[in-house]
C-alpha cells in the first residue's frame, strides 16, 4: 500500500504503480515509464506534475480505459495507433494502421528542410510517399506561402492524410498515385521534392520490434533485398524531370545505403550532395540539388 505525505493511501499512486509493474513486464524502463506518463496524461487528464504532487482521484470510468490501453499494449499494439494521434514537429497528427507512425527522425528532416528553405518564396513542393502527410502538412504549416503537393499511392493513407490537412488548415494537394508507376498527375516545375519512402529491406525485418513488425503497414516499410534502392532511384529520375533548375531534393534514407544513395544521385547528375546523420548518429538523410539536367525527359 502507498502511503502519501500524511500518511494516507494514495490510490491514484498505487493504480500508476501497478499499471507500471505491468508495463515493465513487457517494455524496458524508459520505454515503461514513458507509457504511463502518456496514459496518465491522454486518457486520464493528470498532468505529470499533478501525478507527482497530487492526491487526484481517477475516476473509476477512466481507470478502466486506462486498463484497457494497458492490455493492448501488452499485446506490443503501438500507442500512437491505440491514442490515435502523435505530435509531430509541435502538430497534431491522426494515425491509423494505413499509416506509418512519425518518426522522431522525419521531424529532424522536416527541421532540416525549413532550416535551408525558410524565406526562399515562392515555393513549390511535392511529398512523394506522403502515408500520414506528416512531412507535407508540417512543410505547409512552417513555410510560409509554399505550395504543396503530396503524392501516396494507398487511398485509406490519403484519407487519413486529408484529414490531417484540414484538421491543421493546411492547403495540400493529394494526388493518389504509385510513385513506381505513372506519375503523370504529379506538378512540374517543383522547387523540392521531399521523400520518406519503404527503405528497410526484408533482412532487417530481423531486427525490428514486433510493435512495428505486426502493427506498421509493410507497403510503407519494406523494400527487396536485392533492390533497396528501388525508390531512390525512381524519385531521382522523377525530380531529373519535375524539377526547376537548382530544386532540391531531400530524403529520408536507409543508414546502411547512404553511400550507394549518394552516388546513384551523383551518377544521375545531382550536385552539392549532402548526408547528414540523425539524433542516433546515423546516416539517415541526403540533400542535393539538380543544377542541369543531364537527360531531359
Ligand atoms: N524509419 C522507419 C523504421 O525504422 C522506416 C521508415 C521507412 O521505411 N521509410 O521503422
Amino acid at each position: 500500500m502507498l502511503l502519501n505525505l500524511y500518511g494516507h493511501t494514495d490510490p491514484m499512486k498505487e493504480f500508476i504503480s501497478k499499471i507500471r509493474k505491468q508495463l515493465d513486464s513487457v517494455y524496458g524502463s524508459g520505454e515503461a515509464e514513458w507509457l504511463v506518463r502518456s496514459i496518465m496524461e491522454d486518457v486520464c487528464g493528470i498532468t505529470r506534475t499533478d501525478m507527482l504532487l497530487k492526491d487526484i482521484k481517477i475516476p473509476d470510468e477512466k481507470k478502466r480505459e486506462a486498463e484497457k490501453v494497458v492490455g493492448r499494449l501488452l499485446k506490443k499494439e503501438p500507442l500512437q495507433y491505440i491514442l490515435g494521434s502523435v505530435m509531430f514537429c509541435g502538430i497534431k497528427i491522426s494515425v491509423s494502421p494505413a499509416v506509418l507512425i512519425p518518426r522522431p527522425e522525419t521531424a529532424e528532416l522536416v527541421r532540416h528542410i525549413v532550416a535551408q528553405e525558410t524565406g526562399k518564396s515562392p515555393l513549390r513542393i511535392l511529398d512523394l510517399c506522403t502515408g500520414s502527410g506528416c512531412i507535407a502538412v508540417a512543410l505547409a504549416k512552417t513555410i510560409k506561402g509554399a505550395e504543396l503537393f503530396a503524392a501516396e499511392i494507398s487511398p485509406e493513407a490519403i484519407s487519413v492524410a486529408r484529414n490531417n490537412a484540414a484538421e491543421n488548415g493546411a492547403d495540400i494537394k493529394f494526388v493518389e498515385c504509385d510513385v513506381l508507376g505513372d506519375i503523370s498527375g504529379l506538378p512540374a516545375k517543383t522547387d523540392i521534392i521531399v521523400s520518406n519512402p519503404p527503405y528497410v529491406t526484408e533482412s532487417e525485418k530481423k531486427e525490428m520490434e514486433a510493435n512495428v513488425l505486426n502493427y506498421e503497414p509493410h507497403r510503407a516499410l519494406f523494400v527487396p533485398d536485392d533492390d533497396p534502392l528501388l525508390f531512390y532511384r525512381r524519385i531521382a529520375d522523377i525530380g531529373l524531370s519535375l524539377l526547376n533548375p537548382q530544386g532540391r531534393l531531400y530524403l529520408e534514407i536507409n543508414s546502411s545505403y547512404w553511400g550507394e544513395t549518394a552516388e546513384m544521385l551523383q551518377q544521375k547528375g545531382y550536385t552539392a550532395i549532402t548526408v547528414k546523420k540523425d539524433s542516433y548518429n546515423k546516416e539517415r538523410f541526403i540533400a542535393c540539388t539538380l543544377t542541369q539536367k543531364i537527360t531531359d525527359k
